[in-house]
This record gives structure tokens, C-alpha cells and sequence, in this order.
């Protein structure tokens, strides 16, 4: 699986499903948004998690499962067990790490063994992770993974467009790969240590410019287990989730079930179609509290706002609405969503030519 393909799954909604497989992380970078580091213990139950992803039918499960944290590797027959059983069902696998193994020079055995099963391996590299993991173990780390057989990809982070160390990483991966590992860029976002680096959001959205929440499309397994309805550290980290961000638990609740609510959701439906905050422009009295993700968090206490999601989008129309969303973002292809929430100036290098992709994925 290449990137372009679960880029391009994104905006569907249940088409996804991201497991944060562990907080822990031997690295500390300073723009780290889960605050991870090897003083913290939190993860799911990995009972339960096995439960979860065996629940996975071949008609009823998410198209891809990206395996992130903190550092999933840290993890890595967890991670195989995970790899090996959503792929039973026709769930293809991802998984994203900081590359802390490839400071030794060599892949190490179980950390291999499970990249070598995924669909997908995606490395995070950025200024603030080169200070402990230099940029060339990470490409001579990510030879050895496309030598495996799977299809890879670059994460890079900058502090914007014109930053000088996202022109010199994207040239020199270029050039070692000869343009087939393509590439997602995206910005420091002001989140977990990244507060302490970027103190304002870096992007402010009129409420009627604000886009539509593609981020509410895949359901996300936090490290206590809950499942929350989208990707921002915000709900992630938020307790109480907000009740239209919770979708369950896995200790409690299986794939259908967990779908089934995240796409039956009024309110979440409105989400991905118009973005919160036109949400709470066209429903509610008073304006909504400042931010994308802050204004979404403050949906649910709006009762008028909950009463007009239902009318609006609990029906057939609600479903054909949710479902044509997806469908145009879908066919604007896996670029243009890139420059909706990455890096515009990159946006392109998500769609390079691909490695060969595995035999029969
Ligand atoms: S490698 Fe990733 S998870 Fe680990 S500290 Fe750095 S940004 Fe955070
Ligand atoms: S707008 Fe809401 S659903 Fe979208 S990422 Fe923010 S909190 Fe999540």
C-alpha cells in the first residue's frame, strides 16, 4: 500500500481506524504533541486490543489501521499480533515511528520482522528528531525496510512552508531515493511540547471559511482505550471526551458497533461535512468558543446545536450529505487534500512514484 492510497482514504469515513499504541517513546523531541517519552507507562490493554481488532469482519472492517503513538515499535510483537489479525480480514496495515532503532545502525530483529509485515512503514523525521536519530541512520534504516519488500514513506515536520530544514530533508530524500519514497509534510501544530515552541495557533479560519472536518472520518483508540471520533491530541488527551466525540470503549465495544456510531452520528455527520464552526454558526445563539477543535469540543453543550444536527442530518439526506463529502474530497485526490492540512508547498511529493509495492497487497 502506498501513500497516496491511505491519503486518499482519509476523508472516508469508518475507512480508517488509528491505534495509539503506546505513549512510551525512548525519544523526547521538543515539538512532541503526545508529550511521550520513557517516563510514561500509558497504553490500551493489550487484551482488549487484540478483541477489538479481531472483531474485524471481512464485511464490516476499516480499510487500513495505522499503528502510531509514542513509539509503536517499542512494541513490536504487539504489533505483529495486531498486523497479522487485522490482515486476516482484509484490513490492510500501517505503522508510523520515530526511528529510535535506527541509532544503532542496524534494524533489530523483531522490529524488522514486524515491518516486514506491514502494508505500509512510515518514518517521522524532522529537525528536533535529527538531534537524536541522524538523518542518514534513518535513510540507511529505510533502505533496509524497502529491501523488505515493504512500501515506504517520509513524515517530515517543519515550522512552515519556508522553512530551510524541510527544503534540505525533501531534496536529499529525492536524491536517495531517486523520487520513490514520496513524502507527507505537514507544520508544528501547537500541541503537547509543540505549545511551548508555537504559544499561537498558527492558523485562524473566519467561521464561515473554516473547512469541513475530514479528521472525524477515522476513529481513534487512545492510550486508556477509549475511542474518540477523530485524530486531534485535544480529544485524545481530553477527559471527559466530549459525548459526541466518544464513540466507546474497547473494552466494551467492537469494530461494527464502533463504526456504526461514528456514522449514524448527526452531529458528526454536520462535522465532516461543514466543520464545526459553521455547525455553530447555522444552530447555536452565542458565538463559539475560539479554535477549530476548541469550537468542535463545545458542540455537544449547545442544545440547540444537537437539536438541528438531528433534524438536519439524522435521516437518509444526513447519510447522502456524509456520503458526497467524502466522495468529492475523495476524487480531489490525495495532493489536494495534503494542501488542505499539511503543507501546501509540498503537497505534491505525497503522490511520488511509489517503490514497488509488495506482491499481491
Ligand atoms: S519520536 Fe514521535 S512520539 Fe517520540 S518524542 Fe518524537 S515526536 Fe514524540
Ligand atoms: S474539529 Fe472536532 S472532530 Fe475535527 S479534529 Fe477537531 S475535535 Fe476532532
Amino acid at each position: 500500500m502506498e501513500l497516496a492510497e491511505l491519503i486518499g482514504l482519509r476523508p472516508a469515513p469508518g475507512a480508517g481506524l488509528l491505534v495509539a499504541l503506546t505513549r512510551r517513546c525512548p525519544l523526547s523531541c521538543a515539538h512532541c504533541s503526545t508529550n511521550s517519552s520513557l517516563a510514561t507507562t500509558a497504553r490500551p490493554d493489550s487484551r482488549q486490543l487484540l478483541r477489538f481488532v479481531d472483531s474485524f469482519q471481512p464485511t464490516d472492517r476499516p480499510d487500513v489501521v495505522l499503528l502510531t503513538g509514542g513509539e509503536p515499535l517499542l512494541l513490536p510483537r504487539l504489533a505483529l499480533r495486531l498486523t497479522r489479525s487485522a490482515q486476516r480480514s482484509g484490513t490492510r496495515v500501517a505503522l508510523l515511528s520515530g526511528m529510535f532503532f535506527a541509532r544503532q545502525g542496524r534494524v533489530p530483529r523483531p522490529v524488522l520482522a514486524t515491518i516486514a509485515a506491514l502494508d505500509h512503514f512510515s518514518a517521522s523525521l524532522d529537525a528536533h528528531h535529527e538531534r537524536e536519530v541522524p538523518r542518514a541512520a534513518v535513510l540507511r534504516a529505510l533502505r533496509t525496510v524497502l529491501d523488505a519488500g515493504t512500501p515506504v514513506s517520509v513524515h517530515l515536520t517543519g515550522s512552515g512552508p519556508d522553512d530551510p530544514y524541510l527544503a534540505d530533508a525533501v531534496a536529499e530524500i529525492r536524491r536517495t531515493f531517486a523520487d520513490r519514497v514520496p513524502m507527507l509534510v505537514n507544520e508544528v501544530r501547537p500541541l503537547g511540547r509543540g505549545a511551548r515552541l508555537l504559544p499561537q495557533p498558527p492558523h485562524t479560519h473566519s467561521d464561515l471559511a473554516a473547512p469541513p472536518c475530514a479528521m472525524a472520518a477515522w476513529p481513534t483508540i487512545a492510550f486508556d482505550g477509549t475511542v474518540v471520533a477523530c485524530c486531534s491530541q485535544r480529544t485524545i488527551d481530553r477527559r471527559p471526551v466530549p459525548p459526541h466525540l466518544r464513540l466507546g470503549h474497547i473494552a466494551d465495544d467492537d469494530w461494527p458497533t464502533i463504526r456504526a456510531r461514528s456514522l449514524d452520528s448527526p452531529l458528526l455527520r454536520l462535522v465532516r461535512a461543514i466543520g464545526p464552526r459553521r455547525l455553530h454558526a447555522r444552530y447555536a445563539p452565542s458565538p463559539p468558543a475560539e479554535g477549530y477543535c476548541r469550537a468542535c469540543h463545545g458542540l455537544g453543550e449547545q442544545p440547540t446545536v444537537t437539536e438541528g444536527a438531528t433534524r438536519e442530518a439524522a435521516g437518509r439526506v444526513g447519510a447522502l450529505l456524509d456520503r458526497l463529502t467524502a466522495d468529492e474530497q475523495r476524487a480531489a485526490g490525495p495532493a489536494a487534500f495534503v494542501r488542505r492540512f499539511g503543507c501546501a508547498r509540498y503537497a505534491d511529493l505525497v503522490t511520488l512514484a511509489p517503490a514497488e509495492a509488495k506482491a499481491g497487497r
